[in-house]
């Protein structure tokens, strides 16, 4: 849609957004009217660098041409029958994404929260079939995200915040523990327990990436206890942190895995992908979605997918994500920088967060903050010549007095 179809000004459309949605979020202030490749565009005309890829979805860049074009065909095919009759894209996507990850089965859904919902639901069904009705809690890192759903905000170990505040009664089965501390996952399973839930690198909470000792000593824990490991890669997955799923770095393997956001490149689609043995637990009637494998996601996930694993952009992210984390530690207001492959924090020594992205704006830079962090989710095909444009940008904006 163009603002001269409509004979509005970008003024009329901040003012509709203001009168008629629901907004809890804020916003860069102006309307983008197209975005392409590394940059979005307002309605003059004026370009922004993307750094943030709609928070980490437009992986192969925005309106990818592959992805575009297998929208418009599939739109023209088939958009939508419910699962009753087969359809070919949910097929070929299926067998793309096992065999590229290395898991048995997927379930489709429309979102990040959306598959952590069908994660929780297959391990809670997994263990009351599999070791009676009792066991069913679910142990999540503290500062960790999962989503806005009741069960996903439930998992979110962030008690206290505007996340879980004023909802009344959370959902039952959930218990936190330090991440990164092996010793307080230990301490928390109880006999009632069947899973454990983390992400590789806590993204909304702050950029904090698992250490290796972590990670492997969940899966060990695991099994050893005959639990399920559940890693999210909503944000970390589709080769954001530097391999196709994070947890590849870290050699191990998850019972079921979640992800969402880059897996679409734009449009609304998430899943889970659980071995045989689990996947077993889904049975007629207990899990569903009217949009679950819709046939015009699917199509577009499977450009997506094949653009991310045909031209390597995992290969691109560490190669980038390493350059780009040398770069930002020169510069002299940052303390730190956190982070794997493109998946990037980076801790100030003086000034706000906040108040840095609304510089880097005005300056046509996007930018995303993570609790008190600058954070950078950049397209994956990012070029050294963006990054050196962007961290221009940054360091000027981080250089004023
Ligand atoms: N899980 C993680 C790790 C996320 O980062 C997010 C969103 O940022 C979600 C789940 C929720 O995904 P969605 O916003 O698609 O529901």
């Amino acid at each position: 849609m163009k603002l001269k179809d409509y004979n509005l000004t970008a003024q009329d459309i901040k003012d509709m957004v203001s009168t008629y949605m629901i907004e809890t979020m804020p916003r860069y202030d102006f309307v983008c009217e197209k975005a392409k490749g590394m940059y979005l565009y307002d309605t003059d005309g004026n370009a922004y660098l993307d750094f943030y890829a709609g928070i980490a979805v437009n992986s192969a860049g925005s309106c990818n041409e592959k992805v575009v074009n297998a929208i418009i065909d599939q739109a023209q095919d088939v958009m939508h029958t419910f699962n009753y009759p087969y359809t070919i894209p949910q097929a070929l996507l299926a067998k793309r994404i096992c065999d590229a990850i290395g898991m048995d089965k997927i379930y489709y859904q429309s979102s990040g929260s959306e598959a952590n919902e069908a994660m929780i639901k297959l391990a809670r069904k997994y263990g009351v079939e599999k070791y009676g009705e009792n066991r069913y809690e679910i142990i999540t890192a503290k500062s960790g995200f999962h989503g806005r759903t009741f069960g996903a905000m439930t998992a979110t170990g962030q008690p206290g915040t505007a996340i879980h505040k004023d909802f009344g009664k959370l959902t039952p089965g959930f218990k936190y523990a330090e991440y990164n501390n092996l010793k307080a996952f230990e301490e928390a399973v109880s006999e009632n327990t069947i899973a454990i839930m983390v992400e590789p690198v806590q993204g909304e909470g702050g950029v904090h990436p698992a250490t290796m000792e972590f990670m492997r000593g969940l899966r060990k824990l695991c099994d050893e206890k005959g639990l399920l490991l559940l890693i999210d890669e909503v944000q970390t997955g589709w080769a954001r942190t530097g391999t196709l799923m994070a947890y590849m770095d870290y050699g191990i393997k998850p019972d079921i895995v979640s992800m969402a956001k880059a897996m679409g490149g734009g449009v609304p689609i998430g899943a889970i992908c659980a071995t045989n043995e689990v996947a077993k637990a889904f049975t007629p009637g207990s899990h569903g979605s009217t949009y679950s494998g819709n046939a015009l996601c699917c199509a577009a996930s499977l450009a997506e997918v094949n653009e991310i694993i045909d031209r390597d952009l995992a290969g691109n992210a560490k190669k980038m994500g390493e350059y780009f984390r040398e770069k930002l530690a020169e510069i002299d207001e940052v303390e730190g920088v956190d982070g794997l492959g493109l998946m990037i924090g980076v801790r100030l020594k003086t000034k706000k967060a906040a108040d840095v992205l609304n510089k880097c704006f005005e300056n046509g830079l996007l930018i995303l903050t993570a609790k008190e962090k600058l954070r950078f989710l950049p397209p994956l095909n990012i070029s050294y010549e963006k990054i050196d444009k962007g961290l221009a940008i940054l360091k000027k904006v981080l250089d004023e007095k």
